[in-house]
């Protein structure tokens, strides 16, 4: 859990406690056949409304993703454009 990179910066601590407690620190991505990434370690709070689009860095905008998944959401994010 002390892994999680502070490449979000403008996320307050308090903020990023409640998304790793909701998320129970643990990568919160399912792929599409409803399986559970599992990943605890390399964790990184990601934007769900990319911070670049105007997201905000509230605990409702952010996920707890690992960051084999944080890459893989990136990827797509800037592929779409
Ligand atoms: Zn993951």
């Amino acid at each position: 859990m002390e892994e999680v990179e502070s490449e979000v910066k403008t996320v307050k601590d308090p903020d990023k406690r409640e998304v790793l407690d909701r998320d129970n620190s643990q990568c919160s991505y399912i792929s599409k056949d409803g399986v559970k990434c599992t990943q605890k370690h390399y964790l990184n709070l990601d934007h769900i409304q990319p911070f670049a689009l105007g997201g905000k860095s509230s605990s409702e905008n952010l996920r707890v993703l690992c960051s084999a998944h944080n890459q893989m959401f990136n990827r797509m994010t800037f592929e779409e454009r």
